[in-house]
């Protein structure tokens, strides 16, 4: 059969055998050892090749502010408040221009699929809301974006916010988010969003317990309300940092709650690292969730980048393979069943719970990634930087890795 493009010598598991992938008209139409054709190839080199990276959590919108946002004590709040004065001189061009510089890296770092969160309220209005439908549109030659719209600076405790964020899934927005944290009647905030939420047929996705107080948290009622609303496999938390600090006892119990309820579990190493136990000066508590003990218990857990360059996060080069890393040092992982768990945070499940089946085969999309590795812990292990993209059947990037040049290069 006539192809457009195949892939050679790829591995679609971990060491598993070497085959050539035919394409046609943006879809996978062969798999086998060997595919005679004159299309045009790309080589694999025999690593392993995967519908690439999923990011669940980004935020497009305030991303590359260090220029005009700081954040001198690195505290949730100092951040709040750096954003919430830039954000007054947004414009839709503005952030579309920043948006794009890390949608770039982000396809050149392998990532096909990407949830952003943005913030829609009264002060910044639709700006960026507008500014990301554009980047999905312009940018689905490379990555497919589905679009998040949360209350940051809290929903009930600022009139008009609601209007906005119901204009916004009228036109396109894929899901609402949520901030109770930042709400002056947090379960207010939650019941709302989980009415409008019904009322839309939509997913949530909440930034929930920033903090390392075990004393209190929203959780619970975010799973009452899935449960309540049949909402199970639909809801996501990110960060849950308050995790980091449960017993052992209450941490199981803590699993079964977001098991029944069918609550999955985002976890935000670099943002959740660099802000908590600010006010600690030796020994500062990690604040990371630990999400391979949800995983290990059947939950959907995902690792994302969350911020990039930012007051919340002032690193970020939308590799998710290096965020895997980081989370896997964290965690204390290094056996290569768990680092296997971690890359499936990066992959299969943020692919899951954001309604996408990642498995390549005869009919599936040709969205494809190709690694410098054999196998999913090696990746996680050695941060195995993507080689090239394919996307819809057409190359998306190319990343040559390096060349040594021995004795030097005349
Ligand atoms: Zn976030």
């Amino acid at each position: 059969m006539t192809l457009d493009l195949v892939i050679r010598a790829a591995r679609l598991e971990d060491r598993g055998p070497a085959q050539d992938i035919g394409i046609r008209d943006g879809r996978i139409v062969e798999i086998a050892p060997r595919i005679d054709t004159d299309a045009r190839a790309l080589d694999a080199r025999g690593g392993l090749v995967i519908a690439g990276f999923a990011d669940s959590h980004l935020h497009l919108d305030k991303a590359c502010l260090l220029d005009r946002a700081a954040n001198p004590a690195g505290t949730l709040k100092g951040a709040i408040e750096a954003v919430t004065a830039a954000k007054k001189d947004f414009t839709t061009e503005d952030v579309y221009c920043r948006g794009a510089r890390v949608l770039d890296r982000a396809i050149g770092q392998g990532t096909t699929l990407i949830r952003t969160q943005v913030e829609i309220d009264p002060g910044v209005g639709l700006a960026g809301f507008d500014a990301v439908r554009q980047l999905k549109a312009d940018y689905a030659w490379g990555v497919d974006v589905q679009i998040c719209v949360f209350p940051q600076e809290g929903l009930l405790n600022y009139p008009g916010t609601e209007d906005l964020l119901r204009q916004a899934l009228d036109r396109g927005a894929d899901l609402l988010g949520g901030c109770p944290y930042t709400d002056t009647d947090p379960e207010g905030q939650i019941r709302r969003l989980f009415a409008m939420a019904r009322d839309y047929y939509v997913d949530l996705d909440f930034h929930l317990d920033f903090d390392l107080d075990t004393s209190w948290r929203h959780l619970d009622w975010v799973a009452r309300e899935a449960i309540a609303h049949g909402m199970q496999g639909r809801v996501a938390i990110g960060h849950v940092t308050k995790l980091s600090m449960l017993p052992p006892d209450a941490l199981s119990d803590t699993i079964a709650l977001m098991r029944d309820a069918g609550i999955a579990l985002t976890v935000l190493p670099a943002t959740d690292l660099f802000m908590t136990g600010r006010d600690h000066d030796r020994a500062v508590p990690r604040g990371v969730a630990p999400a391979h003990r949800f995983h290990d218990a059947g939950l959907c857990c995902t690792v994302a980048t969350n911020n990039v360059l930012n007051p919340f996060t002032p690193y970020g080069d939308c590799s998710l393979p290096r965020m895997t890393n980081l989370f896997a040092n964290v965690a204390q992982l290094g056996a290569a069943q768990d680092l296997s768990a971690c890359f499936d945070m990066v992959t299969t499940a943020p692919f899951r719970l954001l309604g996408r089946d990642p498995a390549l085969r005869i009919g599936a999309e040709a969205t494809l990634v190709a690694l410098p590795c054999q196998s999913r812990a090696d990746t996680v292990a050695e941060i195995g930087r993507p080689i090239w993209g394919v996307k819809s059947g057409r190359q998306s990037f190319d990343a040559p890795q390096p060349i040594l040049c021995v004795g030097g290069r005349e």
